[in-house]
C-alpha cells in the first residue's frame, strides 16, 4: 500500500484515503478546518481551543492530526474524555477505524480507566472467605467472572456489585510487586499496555487525579506514563473536572466503611484491635457531621452554618477527637501487622492503618481555613462547603465536606502547560459569544507570559435555516417561580407536545417545573411519558427513540450527550435560560471572586455558563442531516433583555417566531415532508 498523503485536506477531503477507506466517510469543510487548528497547535508548541458543533466530526478532526504529528516526532498523546460512551466511541471505533485506514502509520494505541475500576485478586481472594460475601448470589457471579475475564474492568459486569469497593484495586492495600498475584494483576497490565502505546485514552477524572499527584510530589510516582501532547474532548468539562481534582472532598461514609472493613479483619480474636475505640470512632463521626446533616439547606458554606466562635471551636473539638481516634486505630492496625505471622492479615492490617491515616489527615485538611492564596500565589485560596444527601430506603443520609480551590489557572500553568504546551481543547460547545475568553481566563490561557491558543470555531453542517424553527413565546411573561407561570409553562408544554405529535424532549432547569409539566401531561396527552428518574438515564433515552412518539422530561443530566438522530426527537423545549442556581456554594465563591477583582458577574461568569449550557441544550435537536425540528425556549427575556440578543446571536441561525401556530405550521408542512437525501451511515464522522 502507497504511503498515506501528508496534506490534511488531501487525507480528510472527498478523494482522500479515509473516503476511499471508511463506509459512509462525508468529507466536511468544517472538518479540515479543526483539523489545520489542531495541525498548527502541535506543529508550533502551543495550545488549541476548538468549538466543532455537532456533525463536524470533532473526532476524527483532532484524531488525524495528532496521529500524524506521533507518527512523524514519536512521543505519546493522551486523549482525554469526560464520558465513558466517547472513551469507548474512541477505543472501539474511531481509533481501530482510523489504524485500518491509514495502517502505515505508527500508533500503538490503549486505554486506561482509574485503579478502583479493575477486579484486585487479593482482595477477591480474601472476601470468597469472608462472611459478609457467603451465599450472596451476586458475588459468586463476580467470582465466576474474575476467573474468566481478561481485564478484570468492572464495566464488563452486566449488573451492579454493591460490594465492588471491597474487591476492587486500591492504593492502600496493593502490595505491588510483592503481591503473589502481581503477574496476572489487571491494573498493572492496563497501566503496562499504557506505558507501551502512543496513544492513550484516558478520562478526565484519571487525567487530574494524575495531575494532582504531580502537584503534590513533582517527582514522586504518577498514574499516567509520561507524555507530549494532550487531547481534552467533551473540554466544556474541564474547568469542573480540574477544579474538582485539586481541592478535596471527605465524605462521612468513609469512617463507618474502615470500621467495617476492621471488623471483617480482626473477625472475633480478641485483643486484636480495641471494639471500644471502634464504636467511639462511630459515635464521633456522628458527632462530627451531624451539624451538616440537620442544616436547613443541603448545601451551603462551611462558615455560614458554623457562624460563630462558639460554633466553630465547638466542631474544631469534635474534629480533633475523631482525627485522635482514627490516628490510634492506625497505630493498634500496624502493631497488629507488625507482630502477624500470617501474610494476608500483616498486608491488610497495614493497608488499613494508611487508610486511617488517610481519613484522619484529610478531615483535617479539608476543615482548615485556607481561604488566602499562599504569599508565592502557588495556592490559590480556597472556600469550605457542605452538600447533604437525604436517608432514602436504601441509603442512610450522607455529608460531603468540600474544599473548593477559587482559581486553578495558576495550578494549571504550573503542573500541565509548563511541561506540555499542545494542548488541544475541544468541545461542541466551548465559546460563548464566538469567543473562548471566559475559559481561557478560567484555564490562565490567556497570561502574557504563555503562548496565545490556536482558536477554531466551526458551526454546525445541518441546515439549520430550512430545518429548524425557534420559538419563543412572549405570551408567558418572563419567568417567575409563581404558581399562575408554572400552570401557565405546563400548558404551553401540553400544546406543543400535541403540535409535535410526541416526539419531544423537555429539558427543565428546575425539578419543581419539571414535575408540574409531568402532572399536567399525565392527565392530558396519550403520548407516552418518559421521566428522568422512572429508570436508569441511557434505558430512558433507548426507550423513548424507541417508542417514535414519546415525550422525555428530564433536568441537568439530559441537557449534554444525550443523541437521537431521526424523527422520534423532533422538538426541543427548554423551559428558561439556564443561569446557574445563584445561591450555589460555588457559584456564589467565583461571582464574589469576580466582583471583588472589580469585575462584572453577570457579563463575565453568569451568562457565558449559560450561553454555553443553552446551546447544549439546543443542540439535542439536529443529531443528522436529514434531521427537522422546533426547539422552543419558554422565556419571553430572549426578547425583552438586552442580553437575551446575546442568547439568541449565540445560537444556529434559523427562523425565529414567537407565534404558536408557526409552531403548527412547521409540523403540519415542513417537518412532515419527506427529508432531503442524506448520508448514508456515518460511522465514524456524525460526532
Ligand atoms: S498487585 Fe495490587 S491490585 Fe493487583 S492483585 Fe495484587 S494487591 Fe491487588
Amino acid at each position: 500500500m502507497a504511503a498515506p498523503p501528508r496534506k490534511l485536506e488531501t487525507l480528510l477531503g472527498p478523494k482522500g484515503p479515509l473516503a476511499e477507506r471508511i463506509p459512509g466517510f462525508t468529507h466536511r469543510p468544517q472538518q479540515i478546518a479543526v483539523a489545520r487548528g489542531v495541525d498548527t497547535a502541535l506543529a508550533q508548541g502551543r495550545p488549541c481551543l476548538v468549538e466543532a458543533a455537532t456533525g463536524v466530526g470533532k473526532s476524527i478532526a483532532y484524531l488525524v492530526p495528532l496521529m500524524r504529528w506521533l507518527d512523524k516526532h514519536g512521543g505519546r498523546a493522551v486523549v482525554s474524555t469526560h464520558t465513558l460512551a466517547l472513551q469507548s466511541q474512541l477505543v472501539e471505533r474511531d481509533i481501530p477505524t482510523l489504524l485500518a485506514a491509514l495502517p502505515e502509520w505508527d500508533i500503538r494505541a490503549a486505554a486506561l480507566k482509574g485503579r478502583s475500576n479493575f477486579l484486585c485478586l487479593q482482595d477477591m481472594n480474601t472476601a470468597a472467605q469472608e462472611l459478609w460475601t457467603q451465599g450472596d448470589p451476586l458475588f459468586r457471579q463476580v467470582l465466576r467472572w474474575s476467573n474468566e475475564t481478561d481485564t478484570g474492568d468492572v464495566a464488563e459486569l452486566d449488573f451492579s456489585f454493591s460490594g465492588w469497593s471491597e474487591i476492587a484495586a486500591n492504593p492502600d492495600t496493593c502490595r505491588q510487586r510483592e503481591c503473589r498475584h502481581f503477574d496476572r494483576c489487571f491494573y498493572f497490565k492496563a497501566r503496562k499496555a499504557a506505558e507501551d502505546c502512543n496513544l492513550l485514552v484516558v478520562n478526565h477524572a484519571l487525567f487530574f487525579a494524575d495531575l494532582r499527584l504531580k502537584k503534590e510530589n513533582p517527582n514522586g510516582p504518577t498514574l499516567l506514563p509520561k507524555y507530549d501532547a494532550v487531547v481534552f474532548d467533551e473540554a466544556h468539562h474541564i474547568d469542573d473536572m480540574a477544579t474538582r481534582a485539586f481541592g478535596l472532598e471527605w465524605g462521612s461514609g468513609r469512617v463507618p466503611q474502615l470500621v467495617r472493613r476492621v471488623k471483617r479483619l480482626v473477625g472475633d480474636s480478641e485483643g486484636a484491635v480495641d471494639p471500644a475505640r471502634l464504636a467511639a470512632l462511630e459515635a464521633l463521626n456522628q458527632v462530627v457531621v451531624d451539624p451538616f446533616l440537620q442544616a436547613p439547606s443541603p448545601e451551603a458554606y462551611v462558615d455560614d452554618l458554623l457562624s460563630s466562635d462558639a460554633d466553630r471551636d465547638a466542631f474544631q473539638d469534635r474534629r480533633d477527637d475523631l482525627c485522635t481516634t482514627l490516628d490510634a486505630l492506625a497505630r493498634e492496625l500496624t502493631a497488629l501487622a507488625d507482630r502477624s505471622e500470617d501474610t494476608a492479615l500483616r498486608d491488610r492490617a497495614a493497608g488499613l492503618a494508611r487508610t486511617a491515616t488517610r481519613v484522619s489527615s484529610e478531615l483535617t485538611q479539608v476543615t482548615r481555613d485556607d481561604a488566602k492564596p499562599s504569599p508565592d500565589g502557588a495556592e490559590p485560596g480556597y472556600f469550605r462547603w457542605f452538600h447533604t444527601r437525604r436517608a432514602s430506603q436504601s441509603f442512610p443520609a450522607r455529608t460531603t465536606l468540600v474544599k473548593t480551590p477559587l482559581a486553578i489557572d495558576r495550578t494549571l500553568q504550573n503542573v500541565l502547560f509548563a511541561d506540555t504546551p499542545r494542548v488541544i481543547f475541544a468541545s461542541a460547545t466551548l465559546a460563548s459569544g464566538g469567543r473562548f475568553d471566559f475559559l481561557k481566563k478560567r484555564l490562565g490561557l490567556d497570561g502574557a507570559e504563555q503562548e496565545p491558543p490556536v482558536e477554531v470555531v466551526e458551526g454546525s453542517p445541518f441546515d439549520h435555516e430550512n430545518n429548524c424553527l425557534l420559538y419563543v413565546p412572549r405570551h408567558l411573561g418572563p419567568p417567575s417561580s409563581s404558581a399562575e407561570y408554572v400552570e401557565r409553562v405546563a400548558e404551553e408544554v401540553l400544546e406543543l407536545v400535541e403540535a409535535a405529535r410526541g416526539r419531544t424532549f423537555a429539558l427543565f432547569t428546575s425539578h419543581r417545573m419539571l414535575r408540574a409539566v409531568h402532572e399536567r401531561l399525565w392527565d392530558a396527552t396519550d403520548y407516552p411519558l418518559f421521566v428522568q428518574g422512572s429508570m436508569p438515564n441511557g434505558r430512558l433515552v433507548d426507550e423513548f427513540a424507541r417508542a417514535g412518539n414519546g415525550v422525555l422530561l428530564g433536568t441537568a443530566s439530559f441537557w449534554e450527550g444525550v443523541d437521537v438522530p431521526g424523527p422520534a426527537l423532533s422538538q426541543v423545549i427548554i423551559d428558561k435560560l439556564p443561569f446557574a442556581t445563584p445561591d450555589s456554594p460555588t457559584q456564589r465563591a467565583r461571582e464574589e471572586q469576580i466582583k471583588a477583582g472589580g469585575g462584572d458577574a453577570f457579563r463575565d461568569y453568569s451568562m457565558p455558563q449559560a450561553q454555553i449550557r443553552l446551546k447544549q441544550g439546543f443542540g439535542r435537536l439536529l443529531r443528522a442531516a436529514g434531521d427537522r425540528g422546533v426547539v422552543a425556549i419558554l422565556d419571553s427575556r430572549l426578547w425583552t433583555k438586552g442580553y437575551g440578543r446575546d442568547f439568541l446571536a449565540d445560537l444556529p441561525t434559523c427562523p425565529r417566531t414567537d407565534r404558536r401556530e408557526k409552531v403548527y405550521h412547521f409540523f403540519d408542512h415542513v417537518a412532515e415532508a419527506p427529508a432531503p437525501l442524506a448520508p448514508a451511515a456515518e460511522p465514524v464522522a456524525s460526532r
